[in-house]
């Protein structure tokens, strides 16, 4: 082990957790990772239960995925750079190009094996704590090492639990984005008293059987969820905050002018507690249900800063490259937090820059530099009308580019070891949800794979379509 070895404790293993992992052994690193789940694959990791007694909030379950989901990103993308994302050879999986999620998290298992990883993951392992060991300033070197409790189930949920707690070098938090659900306030909502939830709690449409069901909120999620209920719901209400493009889904409404029982509204003014929706255009609906597909808020219950990294409306601050808080780095830091990246990619993009600077093979700039350009970005957002909940969201491809320069240096982000496409499958649809990112994903790694194939690119991109 090199003599600039840190002892390291990663919170999580979902991609961004495992990907730290892997990279902060490649240094040398002694890895430790703490995952609460059974399993490895964070969101990947899915589980049927539906939250029935706390539908608005999370009530043990972490992962928001459900059942019917499939990738909206392309396999060729969706992959550690070494380690392509392959259909499993035994023709076991989903070989289709965007698959479901059960053979993501077969790669994601994979790629655990192939790398070693699993003797550094303690599952059922819950951290509840982490804190400065002592707290120093800036000016004295910083926090040099942090304490870490956690609590540790063995079995089934009757099992033994240990708390108990450990010194570490360094932390590297990797706990997801996708768990708490972000509600709005609507007038009238509290006292709503037919079924309320989050597309966090939902995992399948049977429930919703001629029912009247509004769907909140129109990007990934909601256009999924909307399109998957108006198969067997009465009416599917599909409210947004405008009707700009931004607010409605790419193809949500041609899908809406296909669907004889999918509307589209404006934003909802108020909810009765007769079971109506008003909108704010005045018109209403008496609805059986709302599913709020409104997005997650970040949540760092465990972890104890002393007020030095604070998340305020989903803005962590301050955050060097979203990576590091300047007065704590390297100790401490964040790999997965960037929304609208190429996943698991810039992850792991980050997690080397992480795992280099433990090391001391890269160095960081200066506290002063750093809190300078971390409240450079945040001015530069809101100066361009970017909301505060959306600091995170890499609005254009240039901005991603750019962050994923600085953090993997002049190769970037988006080209790995080596290439990770695979051979093209025969099912190349899209599945319903698709995202911006998505596009440019699948633009750029259709025309990849099409070049392999000797197919024309074209050919591939006109089908990309699907109701
Ligand atoms: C519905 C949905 C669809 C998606 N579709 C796609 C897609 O098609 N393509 C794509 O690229 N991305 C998609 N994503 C985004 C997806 O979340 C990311 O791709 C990626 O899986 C995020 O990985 P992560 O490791 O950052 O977080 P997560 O997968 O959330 O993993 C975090 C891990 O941390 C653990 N954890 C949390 N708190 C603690 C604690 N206190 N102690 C110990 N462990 C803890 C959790 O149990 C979890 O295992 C989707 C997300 C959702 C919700």
């Amino acid at each position: 082990m090199a003599s600039s070895s840190k002892k390291v404790c990663v919170v999580g293993a979902g991609v961004a957790g495992l990907v730290s992992a892997r990279e902060l052994r490649r240094e040398g690193h002694d890895v430790t990772v703490m995952e609460q789940s059974g399993g490895v694959g964070g969101q990947w990791l899915y589980d049927p239960r539906t939250d029935a007694t706390d539908p608005l909030g999370v009530a043990g379950a972490q992962s928001s995925i459900y059942a019917s989901l499939r990738l909206n990103t392309p396999r060729e993308t969706t992959a550690f750079s070494d380690f392509p994302f392959f259909p499993s050879n035994d023709g076991t999986g989903d070989a289709r190009r965007y698959p479901v999620h059960a053979e993501f998290l077969r790669y994601i298992r994979d790629f655990c094996d192939a790398f070693g990883l699993m003797d550094a993951v303690r599952l059922n392992t819950k951290v509840l704590h982490v804190g400065p060991l002592a707290l120093r300033a800036a000016d004295d070197g910083g926090v040099k090492r942090w304490t870490v409790r956690w609590s540790s189930r063995h079995g089934d949920c009757e099992g033994e639990v240990v708390t108990a707690e450990e010194v570490f070098d360094a932390v590297v938090v990797a706990v997801g984005q996708n768990t708490q659900p972000r509600l709005p306030t609507i007038n009238g909502m509290d006292m709503w008293s037919r079924r309320q939830l989050h597309s966090h709690s939902y995992r399948a449409p049977d429930s919703f059987e001629d029912q009247v069901v509004v769907v909140v909120g129109c990007h990934p999620s909601g256009s999924d969820i909307s399109l998957e209920l108006c198969t067997v719901a009465r009416d599917v209400h599909i409210s947004v905050k405008s009707m700009d493009d931004g607010a409605v889904f790419p193809g949500m409404r041609q899908a809406v002018s296909r669907h004889h029982n999918l509307h589209l509204h404006l934003q909802i003014d108020s909810m009765c507690e007769d079971g109506q929706v008003v909108f704010v255009d005045g018109s209403s609906i008496v609805a059986d249900a709302v599913i709020y597909c409104t997005g997650y808020d970040y949540l760092f219950p465990f972890l104890d800063t002393g007020g030095l990294v604070t998340v305020d409306d989903n803005r962590i601050s301050p955050l060097f490259e979203h990576t590091f808080p300047p007065a704590l780095a390297p100790s401490l830091c964040f790999v997965g937090v960037p929304k609208s990246v190429v996943v698991p990619r810039f992850y792991e993009a980050q997690a080397r820059w992480v795992a280099q600077v433990l090391s001391g093979r890269k160095s960081l700039p200066p506290v002063a530099d750093m809190l300078r350009s971390a409240e450079e970005y945040n001015r530069a957002r809101e100066t361009a009308g970017v909301p505060k909940r959306l600091t995170t969201t890499s609005s254009t491809w240039s901005t991603a580019t750019r962050s994923g320069r600085r953090i993997a240096g002049s190769r970037g982000w988006r080209t790995g070891r080596t290439s990770s496409c695979g051979p093209p499958s025969k099912e190349c649809a899209m599945p319903r949800r698709a995202s911006v990112t998505t596009t440019a994903t699948a633009t750029l790694s259709s025309r990849a794979c099409a070049h392999r194939a000797g197919l024309p690119a074209g050919r591939r991109r006109r089908r990309k379509t699907r109701g």
